[in-house]
């Protein structure tokens, strides 16, 4: 039998290794010149890990998903704090605790911090986005301080992302081919496709686009020991930016006394970045969602969708690599195949 996954992703690499560890050949294929999927980091000339496409940080309560990813790295714990720039120059705690809502008053809450942050990452009003994405951001009423306070698993891998990643693709039953776009024609010398692509790219938007928010990423290095005073900060006012991280505040991320590097993130359509497609857009209505259904109905038999872009769904990085598992172990016991 073989195999093709496409996208060295999360999604993408945990499934080749599951199928490679229970003997198949795999082979995996990815657009882009790296691994990794928008979990990619780098060292930049001054020696600071970049994540290049936004900060990732993991954070789960899934004991399974943090164990099977410390087979492929060293964890180093790192608890994640974000403050708030109120437009006067104040800073405050993030998520919303006891704390914030005393100083900005409980009832401005959803004016300052909820209001125009959907407008500028989601392009829509509060009300026309579905609950669930708001939900993402609890309000709390205690004094804690931390981005992801109940999250038993915090960490960030010793040496990045990238490595882990490429940890994960080193085995000797799966090949990786970079700057390697899915052709449907080459795709039929396999017997199944594991395929992280835009399901509606596949299908090729017969029943129209599915739409995602993007970002543009401005990286600046300043000749400052240390600028923010958090690892990220989120603005409040109606301007372009969402927030602005400092990477050298996350442990193994370089060291450099004199520099530090500062990466400021400005949401947009994905039609406006190069069709980077980074979240899928949950509207209050649910079209999003019965367009992507009306796709995933017509899944050929020899492919399943993974990933981000192939489920269209919100997933992070523990969450991506629990539905990976799920997806490589029912399908080698659903189609139990001679090695
Ligand atoms: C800005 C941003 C910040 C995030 N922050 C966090 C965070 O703090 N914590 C967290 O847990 N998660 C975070 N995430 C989510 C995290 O990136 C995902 O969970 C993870 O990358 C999912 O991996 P994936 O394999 O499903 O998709 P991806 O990482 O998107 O990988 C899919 C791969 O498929 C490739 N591909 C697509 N189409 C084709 C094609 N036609 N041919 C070949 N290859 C193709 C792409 O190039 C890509 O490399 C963030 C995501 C973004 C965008």
């Amino acid at each position: 039998m073989r195999y093709l996954v496409v996208g060295a992703g999360f999604s993408g690499a945990v499934i080749a290794r599951e199928l490679a560890e229970a003997g198949h050949i795999v082979t995996v294929i990815d657009t882009r010149d790296h691994v990794a999927g928008n979990a990619y980091d780098y060292t930049n000339e001054h020696g600071i890990r970049i994540h290049k496409y936004g900060p990732h940080l993991f954070h789960t309560n899934n004991k399974v998903v943090y164990e099977y990813l410390g087979k492929f790295t060293e964890w180093v714990p790192y608890q994640h704090r974000v403050k708030a720039m109120l437009t006067d120059g104040r800073f405050v705690t993030l998520p919303v605790n006891r704390k914030t809502k005393e100083i900005v008053g409980e009832d401005n809450v959803i004016d300052i911090f909820f209001r125009p942050y959907s407008k500028k990452m989601w392009g829509m009003e509060l009300e026309a986005l579905n609950p669930e994405v708001i939900n993402r951001v609890p309000i709390r009423d205690d004094d804690n301080e931390l981005y992801f306070p109940d999250d038993l698993y915090q960490a960030v891998p010793r040496d990045g992302y990238t490595t882990m990643v490429q940890n994960i693709l080193d085995h000797r039953g799966i090949q990786v081919y970079l700057n390697t776009p899915y052709d449907k024609r080459k795709s039929l010398a396999y017997d199944h496709v594991f395929n992280s692509m835009p399901i509606d790219q596949y299908f090729d938007f017969k029943y129209g686009y599915l739409p995602y928010r993007s970002i543009r990423f401005e990286t600046c290095s300043l000749p400052l020991p240390v600028a923010l005073p958090s690892t990220t900060i989120n603005f409040t006012h109606d301007g372009p930016q969402t927030r602005v991280t400092e990477w050298k505040q996350i442990p193994f991320h370089g060291e450099n006394k004199y520099l530090t590097t500062l990466t400021f993130e400005t949401p947009c359509c994905y039609t406006e970045n190069n069709f980077e497609r980074y979240y899928p857009v949950k509207d209050a209505e649910g079209k999003n969602r019965d367009v992507y259904l009306k796709y995933k109905h017509e899944t050929p038999e020899n492919m399943t969708f993974i990933g981000r872009c192939g489920l269209y769904a919100y997933l992070d990085m523990h969450q991506a690599v629990n539905s990976a598992l799920a997806i490589a172990r029912n399908f080698l016991v659903n189609n139990k195949v001679n090695t």
